[in-house]
């Protein structure tokens, strides 16, 4: 079964994120078939830790039927209606509650969108449509930071702060990247005036630019700066959204309640495409004050009833399952963890990470900074999968890092798994190949 299907995607079936080159020569490594809890399982009987679950979504874990139920409940009363103008229905509207409910501040109103790049685009688009309103039309430079990543549709991967997303000619303008200090971003405001910058966006902790936590005191400081110049704040909580960080959301860690925060992933676990843009009332009651026209803007699935319905459910889970307190206290295994392969390994230049959500930095001297000729964590991300864990190398940038973000339905004895998995894969790759 495996051979024949592996021959129709090689033929049939573009891959986001990969090289034609490979896809072409290589054809798919896994075929999965199942999911229960941590695991996945393939077509050839293979079952892996799902390490990153999966996307860094699928919070709850694989396999809840429950899930299932509520889209299929939805599904045989409504499927499908539009919540365009005046329109509405009853699963959208428990949902906007819900999260106003959930964030922090008096972020109160979302705009609901399929995933996290459509959901930054609208975020970008308001922020400079709201600046239009008040008549700063020259307020649409948006700063995002270096390392960051924001997503793939014309506005997001403009704002992504890694080159490597951003090797498509003619992307959006008025994007300015910035190194992560706050002397950098306000350097950068001053130079650039910020009678045109219409808005600051940043990851609490950015995710797949190598699981980088901000700087000490960072985002207080950038609330206070947005604040004096007249800068709208935007949070991008796609991957630490709903408890990833072991709290809520991952500003809270911070002290910094942003003007629009930006959900996708962790809304539903993956289990239906949905993402959103939340707003402060502050700028809603702005908003209905300064527009005559129509906010000429929304998907057609921007609020899909059974996407809303999982997302209830999901969230349902996340509270009754106390989940969130089990990514706080597995968060300090994972964490500790951690600390105990970098005793143990000398090429473990820097751990970092917080709750359930990591990363081990690898370099051949952390004292002087070296790094290997060929970057290690590749090797040990195929070396783990033989042992059966998935997880992320990330080398953006000269990086050499190891990256997980287990389901938040994690045991102790999983996390001490996928730290020896670990601990072996980077003892055999040091020994075959440095
Ligand atoms: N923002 C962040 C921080 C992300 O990690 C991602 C996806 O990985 C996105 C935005 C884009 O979301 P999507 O892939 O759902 O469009």
């Amino acid at each position: 079964a495996y051979a024949q299907l592996a021959e129709l995607d090689k033929k049939h079936f573009m891959h986001p994120t990969t090289s034609f080159k490979q896809q072409h020569e290589q054809g798919p490594k896994f075929i999965f078939t199942e999911g229960k809890g941590i695991y996945l399982k393939d077509i050839r009987g293979n079952t892996v830790i799902d390490g990153l679950s999966s996307l860094w979504n699928v919070n709850i874990g694989h396999g809840r039927e429950e899930l299932g139920k509520a889209a299929m409940e939805q599904m045989k009363k409504l499927a499908f209606s539009s919540t365009f103008a005046t329109n509405s229905h009853e699963r959208v509207i428990e949902l906007a509650e819900k999260v106003a409910n959930m964030t922090p501040g008096d972020l109160n109103m979302t705009f609901f969108t399929s995933g996290g790049s459509e959901a930054n685009d609208t975020a970008f688009k308001t922020v400079r449509y709201y600046w239009q309103l008040k008549g700063q039309t020259q307020k649409k430079k948006i700063i995002t930071r270096k390392k960051s990543y924001h997503g793939v549709s014309m506005g997001a991967s403009s704002a992504t702060g890694l080159p490597a997303f951003r090797t498509f000619p003619s992307l959006a303008p008025d994007f300015l990247y910035v190194e992560s200090s706050i002397e950098a971003l306000e350097a950068l405001i001053q130079q650039e005036g910020a009678e045109t910058i219409a808005a600051f966006v940043s990851e609490p902790v950015q995710g797949s630019g190598g699981v980088n936590p901000p700087p000490e005191g960072y985002f207080k400081k950038v609330r206070a700066l947005c604040d004096q110049h007249d800068i709208l704040f935007i949070a991008d909580e796609v991957i630490t959204g709903f408890g990833r960080t072991g709290a809520t959301f991952g500003m809270e860690h911070y002290d910094a309640v942003p003007d629009i925060l930006v959900i996708a992933k962790g809304i539903t676990s993956g289990y239906a495409p949905l993402g959103g843009m939340v707003i402060s009332e502050k700028l809603k009651n702005e908003l209905i004050d300064l527009s005559d026209g129509v906010y000429m803007h929304g998907y057609t699935y921007s609020g899909h009833p059974m996407c809303c319905a999982v997302a209830l459910e999901n969230l349902r889970i996340i509270e009754e399952e106390n989940l969130i307190e089990n990514v706080r206290k597995m968060g300090a295994e994972f964490q500790k963890g951690f600390q105990w392969l970098a005793d143990r390994h000398d090429v473990i230049g820097d751990t970092r990470g917080i709750g359930l959500l990591g990363a081990v930095e690898i370099m051949k001297d952390p004292e002087t900074k070296t790094r290997f000729d060929e970057p290690v964590s590749v090797k040990v991300i195929e070396e783990a999968l033989k042992h059966g864990l998935l997880g992320r190398s990330i080398i953006y940038e000269g990086q050499d890092t190891l990256a997980f973000a287990p389901p938040f339905c994690i045991n102790k004895e999983e996390v001490a798994t996928i730290i020896s998995i670990i601990d072996q894969s980077l003892t055999t790759v040091l020994k075959r190949d440095c």
